[in-house]
């Protein structure tokens, strides 16, 4: 069999044998297929697509492309979560100490920032001493004691979708449903919960654009997972807007501890309630009503801030910056994004915002480049606000004031400003179970 010909099938629209998903797999995995060719065929299947068998045996391959782990010990109780990848997301680092402090064994691999959003693990990077790597006898006790681990994708769980992911990366090749698909739900199969909540996001930030295409994603990763013995539900939710007012990894590890304090309510915590309830439901056997009240009772009553502090420390971070985030560096440089005209904040578009902030240096251009954790952008108004001329709308942060104004016209072409209201979008459009 020859690379060749598989990037030849695809690229004329045909199936891909079950054999030649294999070859694929393997031979990425183990380097005897370069990085051009994988790229070629992803680049095939973004403008092809795939069947469902396809996608089925490319997901499998991938899932069993290295090593599996085994949480038999926590029961029904091991629990975890993923999104799609958004701009202002910083969901997990407060949807996990929820649903630890109410019994879940929180057991997440995260990713790094993909294209214009950012990734959990760059995040929690900008908390010295984090710990994003641990052994996996570590990982387990942690999980156990803690009831909660967030790692970095380690070196053999599902290897075939670290390589892929940082090449769709900077190939441009990530938006695509099967290419998704299999990346997700290989490494949270391979990462053993028993129950696994899916964050489909949606809108011109997320890398589906289209509810429909949400829907078909979600409903397609829900399909896998139950297939294989998982209990599963996804979210769709809203990504024409970044979610919250930060965009940036220290920036977002603060308004995360911000939430959990309940010094700041809105949509970051709206969306995280409903992430947490559906863990909570799944992994406890509840019903979402019940699930919710517990989630809601730990966020009020100060508990999940108390698990985060507790995880933070148990995985080697320094707890003090929870406790007073002002210890976080600060960028150097600031500047303010300011109104035009009057109006009606009407739209902030997330993917240009995403962008502006990776231009600033919270995220990657390339796959080699270095994160500038201070660096991002903070949101002073929101969505609906009535703003004049001169107001301040963001401010960008940067150690690298060169990127100042390449950034700032990026946001500029972000926000619509208009003399009418903007209509009420939903946050969440559906949940899949
Ligand atoms: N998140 C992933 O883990 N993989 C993707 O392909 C996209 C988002």
């Amino acid at each position: 069999m020859r690379m060749y010909d598989i990037i030849c099938h695809k690229r004329n629209g045909e199936e891909l044998t079950d054999e030649e998903i294999t070859f694929f797999v393997k031979g990425y995995t183990d380097g005897s297929i370069p990085d051009y060719q994988a790229s070629a065929l992803c680049m095939a299947v973004f403008f092809n697509g795939m069947s469902e068998r396809e996608t089925i045996t490319l997901t499998e391959q991938m899932t069993y492309s290295g090593d599996t782990v085994d949480l038999s010990r926590f029961g029904d109780l091991s629990v975890d979560k993923h999104s799609t990848g958004g701009v202002g997301d910083k969901t997990s680092l407060i949807v996990a100490p929820i649903v630890a402090s109410l019994g879940g064994k929180v057991s997440k691999m995260s990713g790094r920032g993909l294209g214009h959003t950012g990734g959990t693990v760059d995040k929690l990077e900008a908390i010295p001493g984090y710990r994003t790597s641990l052994t996996g006898e570590e990982f387990l006790s942690q999980v156990e004691k803690v009831g909660m681990a967030v790692i970095g994708q380690t070196g053999n769980l599902a290897p075939a979708d670290k390589k892929l992911y940082a090449l769709r990366d900077v190939t441009a090749t990530v938006d695509s449903i099967p290419l998704i698909t299999s990346s997700i739900m290989s490494k949270k199969l391979a990462s053993g919960s028993h129950s696994i909540v899916l964050d489909v996001k949606v809108g011109c930030g997320a890398f589906m654009k289209d509810p429909q295409e949400a829907e078909l994603l979600a409903t397609q990763m829900v399909k896998i997972g139950k297939g294989c013995g998982r209990r599963m539900a996804a979210l769709i939710t809203n990504m024409d807007t970044p979610l919250g007012m930060a965009v940036g990894n220290s920036l977002e590890v603060i308004e995360a501890v911000n939430v959990l304090r309940g010094k700041e309510h809105g949509a970051l915590r709206d969306v995280c309630v409903a992430l947490a309830t559906e863990m909570t439901a799944l992994c406890k056997d509840i019903s979402t009503d019940e699930a919710k009240a517990l989630v809601l009772d730990s966020l009020d009553s100060g508990r999940a801030y108390e698990k985060m502090k507790e995880w933070i420390s148990y995985q080697g971070g320094d707890v003090s910056y929870i406790e007073n985030t002002d210890l976080f560096s600060k960028s150097e440089f600031s500047h303010p994004v300011t109104a035009k005209s009057d109006g009606y904040l009407y739209r902030i578009n997330a993917l240009e915002i995403g962008n502006a902030a990776c231009i600033l240096g919270a995220g990657r251009a390339s796959k080699d480049d270095l994160i500038d954790h201070s660096a991002g952008i903070i949101l002073n108004r929101q969505i609906g606000d009535y703003v004049r001329c001169g107001e301040t709308i963001c401010t960008l942060y940067t150690n690298d004031p060169s990127k100042l104004s390449e950034s700032e016209k990026r946001c500029i072409s972000a926000v619509t400003l208009s003399s009418e209201r903007p209509p009420k979008e939903p946050l969440i459009y559906k949940i899949i179970h």
